[in-house]
């Protein structure tokens, strides 16, 4: 059994002024990564900036990062840090920024790579290479991700069908058959850890509603991913109870939209939970299925998971461990989780061909189905929606 969270974490508030002096101890020039508004509206970047003057320490913004962060906004903003020789990376925002700026900080420290970097494997054998990135500090800003304190930076590439891929030398691929690339979420190859995190709760009062609910299922979604996986260990399972009896107290209030203080304090200490328990499990079904759902329909990452979360449970191999899961939610049954997403997310109805090839596309990639524990096919999967 290992534990290994070698994230340092604050969680306060004030975070960023009280411990400036160890966001500035990371390097000598910070490439502060954000996305195009929220952070300026929240108080946050001006808090990361204004810590890094007083400490001396010069920096750039780089503030262009998208939803479900892109390998070309990636790219970009790494060939920025390097021309600015730039030695570590602050992410400040939700998952979006805090993802990208891991991708990135492996990018500047490995500048004579290109974007392939990204997605080859490492450490497949003992001698197997493992690339250096610079080191990392997060500032989340939405209560959802945990990306704070976990190794993982999932973006959105452009993917090619295999059967172009298995057909045609790679040197012609790219440019005859760009037109049929379509957009895929990976997580990059490479573990991130971040060197710091500062979490401070005061950044999550401008959230939207659907926001604040949509990244509320996100860390629900971690925490029933991590708790009912094959990796999970005692150790885990700390963090991942922890996390549900936290979700537990607020998820009346959430569904009446009752969010203040104290229950933003409770988010946010759930989602940090998730984020340590995924750093030590990965997740399961409902990531892996949300992600053609969130390109194609544009929704938001923790709507599209939760709307898969009653179909796990419900069809979970080992009913006793999610019945387990659900009574540390204080829920009574299924039924009683199941009209509870419902409620808090509404009807969402995925069109039958999408269905068909998510369902396929999970079903092709090991990768995504090694942490469930049981045996998983299409008619099991079916139940699923
Ligand atoms: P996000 O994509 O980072 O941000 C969503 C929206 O919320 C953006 O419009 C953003 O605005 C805005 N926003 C952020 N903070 C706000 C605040 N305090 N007040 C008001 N608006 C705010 O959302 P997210 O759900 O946190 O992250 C989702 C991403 O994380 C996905 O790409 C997902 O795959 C990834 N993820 C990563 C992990 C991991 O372990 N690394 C786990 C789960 C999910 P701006 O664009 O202006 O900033
Ligand atoms: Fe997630």
């Amino acid at each position: 059994m290992k534990l290994f969270m070698p994230t340092k974490v604050y969680s306060e508030k004030n975070c960023v002024e009280n411990h400036s002096r160890e966001l500035a101890a990371l390097g000598t020039k910070a490439l502060v990564v954000t996305g195009k508004h929220s952070s300026r509206i929240n108080g946050s970047l001006e808090d990361v900036t204004k810590a890094l003057e007083r400490e001396n320490i010069p920096y750039m913004v780089y503030d262009e990062i998208e939803e479900n962060p892109s390998v070309e906004t990636v790219m970009k903003a790494a060939s920025l840090g390097i021309t600015e020789g730039t030695d570590f990376v602050i992410g400040v925002g939700g998952g979006s920024p805090m993802d990208a700026s891991k991708a990135i900080a492996l990018m500047i420290a490995n500048p004579e790579h290109d974007e392939r970097l990204l997605y080859t494997r490492t450490q497949v054998s003992p001698d197997g290479p493992v690339y250096p990135a610079l080191p990392v500090a997060e500032i989340p800003t939405t209560a959802g991700t945990g990306s704070e304190v976990t190794p993982y930076a999932i973006l959105t590439k452009n993917v090619l069908p295999d059967i172009v891929l298995t057909t045609i030398p790679e040197a012609d691929v790219q440019a005859a058959f760009s037109h049929l690339e379509k957009k895929t979420k990976q997580s990059i190859s490479h573990s991130v850890f971040p060197a710091l995190a500062l979490v401070d709760v005061s950044y999550l009062q401008t959230a939207s509603r659907s926001g604040c609910i949509n990244t509320a299922v996100d860390t629900l979604a971690h925490l029933i991913e991590s708790h009912l996986n094959a990796n999970s260990t005692e150790y885990s399972r700390i963090y991942s109870e922890m996390g549900l009896r936290t979700w537990a107290r607020i998820k009346d209030k959430l569904l009446r939209y009752e969010i203040g203080e104290e229950e933003r304090q409770a988010l946010m200490r759930a989602c940090t939970l998730g984020g340590m328990a995924i750093a030590h499990t990965g997740t399961s079904l409902p990531h892996g299925l949300s992600y053609p759902v969130t390109c194609e329909m544009g929704l938001p990452h923790g709507k599209a998971v939760g709307i898969f979360l009653p179909g796990f449970i419900r069809n979970y191999g080992n009913q006793e461990e999610a019945m387990k899961v659900l009574s540390l939610l204080d829920f009574g049954g299924e039924q009683t989780f199941s009209e509870y997403i419902r409620q808090l997310l509404g009807e969402v109805s995925i069109a039958e061909d999408l269905w068909e090839r998510t369902m396929d596309e999970l079903l092709a990639n090991p990768a995504k189905l090694k942490n469930y524990p049981f045996m998983i096919d299409k008619e099991k999967l079916q139940r699923f929606r």
